[in-house]
């Protein structure tokens, strides 16, 4: 552990309904200033998870710590933390100005002082000053989701909490918000915790991700750590298209494919390594003339080609299974579909991983 008191830690924490456990065994330190965001598909424990560190649940065993203290047991409204939710719970009725300023009316803020930093914060979440006035269901989805981020800052929280506050806006919308959320956490200087069943979307605003399935964290890393080492095929397929291989490691030193037995040049492996996955991104797949060209070469037919905007992505069929090239629009493959097609790709560009 870093010198550094953790803002939250998680010690042992699980979380059982009934039999089953929801949150298992989880141990984390979250940073003070940190824009941390727990990712996981549907069911993984995400929200159970949430709901513990703001005080909405406690859990069954373990310990949550804020700066070193004990909070299990502390309701969400005594805590100096704020969520925000998918469903923004703002007050239809009033205007963007009293929603934003609830929070400092209720600690007896004076008027003048409520508006002058209700205002502040409408600057910073770029909401044009005229708003405060304007009635809050008058406002766009975008707007609302600002207003109510607006309001959790007004309660100065130290940390702020965000249960997939973005899933239910469109996907363009979805991308500036994630873009401005970043921006706002780094000029608040705040702790984010934030939860999306989305790794792309956690990739664009965290500092660091931690990936959960079935209750358990099975890797904390930056953005970077998740997409180019993934620990589990699990986690290598989370983002986006990938190629994964089975293979056991030879006594030849290299990788037999499980199901073609084909030999590859393996890249680093795990210690103890015997059997598990090779991955392999799309766009670290070469287009080859020879199969010389690279460390390991297939051969296969290009049966499918899509646009995917800045990329193009094709997939070629060997043998019973399905490789995914990914190139950038201005370096396209000038082949066609159906011709016959080397592929390729260097040792240390793919990742071993073990289950
Ligand atoms: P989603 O992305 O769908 O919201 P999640 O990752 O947030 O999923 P949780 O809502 O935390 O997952 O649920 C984790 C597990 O705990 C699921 O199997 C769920 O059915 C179960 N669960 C959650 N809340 C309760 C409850 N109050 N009683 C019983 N089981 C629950």
């Amino acid at each position: 552990m870093s010198a550094v008191q953790p803002i939250l830690s998680l010690k042992s924490v699980r979380k059982m309904f009934g039999p089953h456990a929801a949150v298992d065994s989880i141990d984390l330190d979250i940073a003070e200033g940190e824009f941390f965001t727990i990712v996981g598909p549907s069911g993984s424990g995400k929200t159970t998870m949430l709901r513990m560190l703001a005080g909405m649940d406690t859990p069954t065993s373990g310990d949550i710590l804020l700066k070193g203290e004990r909070i299990n047991d502390v309701p969400a409204n005594k805590r100096p933390t704020c969520m925000v939710f998918q469903s923004l719970a703002l007050f239809p009725h009033r205007t963007v100005g009293q929603n934003i300023e609830f929070p400092l009316k209720i600690r007896g803020e004076e008027p003048q002082r409520r508006k002058a930093r209700a205002l502040q914060l409408m600057d910073l979440l770029r909401l044009p000053q005229s708003y405060y006035s304007k009635n809050v269901m008058k406002c766009s989805g975008g707007e609302r989701q600002r207003v109510a981020l607006a309001r959790a800052l007004a309660y100065d929280p130290q940390i702020l909490f965000f249960d997939e506050p973005l899933s239910a806006i469109d996907y363009k919308l979805r991308k500036t918000l994630e873009k401005e959320l970043k921006d706002i956490h780094r000029e608040t200087k705040k702790t984010f915790v934030y939860i999306t069943h989305s790794l792309e979307e956690a990739m664009v605003m965290s500092d660091r991700i931690g990936v959960m399935r079935a209750g358990k964290l099975v890797q904390v890393g930056s953005p970077h750590d998740i997409y180019s080492s993934p620990n589990t095929r699990f986690v290598s397929e989370f983002v986006g298209d990938v190629n994964v291989i089975p293979v056991s490691l030879g006594s030849d030193g290299l990788l037999h494919s499980s199901k073609t037995g084909e030999k590859f040049k393996p890249p680093k492996a795990p210690p103890g390594f015997r059997d598990g996955h090779l991955v392999i991104r799309p766009e670290y797949l070469k287009f080859l003339s020879h199969a010389s060209e690279a460390d390991n070469a297939v051969t296969g037919k290009l049966y499918n080609e899509y646009a995917l905007g800045s990329r193009i992505q094709y997939q070629v069929r060997v043998g019973d299974g399905v490789f995914v090239v990914e190139k950038l629009r201005q370096q396209p493959f000038t082949g066609k579909l159906d011709d016959q097609v080397i592929i390729g790709w260097d040792a240390g560009d793919a990742i071993l991983v073990t289950d």
